[in-house]
């Protein structure tokens, strides 16, 4: 097919007007529209690329439920039922992997076993060595202490779940995805709705959720600077497993446990850190959280270290990749990996809050995930999203 010839290319419709406008058709934009849908609303989702490129398909696929904390921790679990539900309707792969948690040292697993009792029976599980080493698809594992077991982690494949979330919504009743669609201004339109003006043409909506990622700068400076949206820059590899080995859990390490909420409230969270601090502080030099997770074709995918910049660079360091394959080779007890792909991923990152929510006006909302868990929450943060949306405007507002 020739590549020009597409759908995407013909201008929108002068002013479409629908219920709801997303922009952004990552994680976060197509949760708000999948729920705004579901809720009999007419939905539109407009993306600037011809298909989704962002931080959404360059992850782990690791809703990481179990780890979350306070309110961060209910949302992930209103956003795990939604992720099976819209599985199950839209097609895509996801599954109750649970994850698993690996610990090398005494401290690691005093800390698991405090975490498992700090939670309700059943939900994390303390693992013996062989039991880590078995849900690793290893043998004995060398290195291992224990680890933990944390049941309602889930996993979907995330070079696939939202290309094929958006083209299941783009085939629903009252639903439409435009490509190739960039959002440029946002402003006041007719009979009281909020106005769009995108490179394909106006949208009117009642309601506009704009979801763009690290991108919030691009359109809202002054919101970006404000709540301080930095881009957070990770590294990534993908391999084959070793022996073709199939892990069923997502798998997470010390640096993990120095990085999740649930795991850092621990009493033996300071000692851990203390001991990387001394065993391991390339680890900490690079903000690593050495994880994996195993697409559905068998593939590891590898990672992370974290820079943070107001723009990021694109040249990926070697060193640091070695570092992260380095620890993932030890927890697997192999010697190295058959890499096949290496990739940067982007996220917006804040100290000021896990995410933002800001009303640019009463019809347009500004939503992005300002750490690392867009997947765990995304579902979650929509459904309050859309809860507080307020009804369609009764009077004008100010000019963008
Ligand atoms: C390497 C890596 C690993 C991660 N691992 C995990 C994990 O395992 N679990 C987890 O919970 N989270 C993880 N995250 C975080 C998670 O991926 C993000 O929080 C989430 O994907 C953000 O989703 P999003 O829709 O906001 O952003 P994106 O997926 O980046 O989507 C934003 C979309 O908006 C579009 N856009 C931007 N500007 C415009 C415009 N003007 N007009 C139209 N469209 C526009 C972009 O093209 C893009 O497609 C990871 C992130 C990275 C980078």
């Amino acid at each position: 097919m020739n590549i020009f010839d597409m759908k995407s290319e013909a201008p929108v419709a002068p002013v479409a007007s629908t219920d709801v406008l997303v922009v952004g058709a990552g994680i976060i934009g197509l949760a708000h529209a999948a729920l705004a849908q579901q809720a009999g609303l007419s939905v539109t989702v407009i993306e600037r690329d011809h298909r989704a490129v962002g931080a959404s398909i360059r992850n782990f696929g690791h809703a990481c439920i179990t780890a979350q904390h306070g309110d961060l921790y209910d949302m992930a679990q209103v956003a795990r039922r939604h992720w099976l539900d819209f599985a199950a309707k839209a097609g895509f792969w996801a599954i109750e992997s649970g994850a698993l948690v690996v610990a090398a040292t005494e401290t690691e697993f005093q800390l698991l076993r405090e975490f498992s009792a700090s939670r309700p029976e059943g939900q994390v599980l303390v693992l013996g060595a062989e039991e880590v080493s078995a849900k690793l698809g290893r043998e004995n594992a060398a290195g291992i202490r224990g680890g933990a077991f944390l049941a309602d982690d889930l996993r979907v494949d995330p070079r696939t779940t939202v290309g094929t979330l958006a083209t299941w919504l783009n085939g629903q009743e009252g639903a439409a995805v435009h490509f190739n669609t960039t959002a440029q201004s946002f402003g006041d339109g007719t009979e009281r709705k909020a106005r769009i003006e995108t490179s394909r043409g106006a949208f009117e909506a009642d309601h506009v959720f704009i979801c763009v990622g690290h991108d919030v700068d691009h359109l809202f400076p002054a919101i970006a600077a404000e709540h301080r949206i930095i881009r957070c820059a990770l590294q990534m590899a993908a391999a084959h497993a070793p022996d073709s080995t199939t892990i069923i859990p997502a798998v997470l390490t010390a640096t993990s446990m120095l990085r999740y909420d649930a795991f850092t409230h621990m009493p033996s969270a300071k000692e851990l850190r203390a001991e990387v601090e001394t065993n391991r502080p390339e680890l900490l030099k690079i903000d690593a959280n050495v994880m994996f997770t195993q697409r559905p074709n068998g593939t590891l995918l590898l990672g992370d270290s974290h820079s943070y910049d107001l723009t990021q660079d694109p040249f990926l360091d070697e060193s640091t990749t070695g570092k992260l394959l380095q620890t993932a080779a030890q927890v697997l007890d192999v010697e190295s990996f058959t890499i096949t792909e290496r990739w940067q991923g982007i996220y917006a990152s804040s100290k000021v809050a896990p995410f933002l929510v800001r009303e640019v006006t009463e019809a347009i909302t500004l939503v992005s995930v300002t750490s690392g868990i867009g997947m765990t929450i995304s579902f979650g943060l929509a459904e309050a999203n859309l809860a507080a949306r307020p009804a369609p405007r009764q009077t004008a507002t100010t000019n963008l």
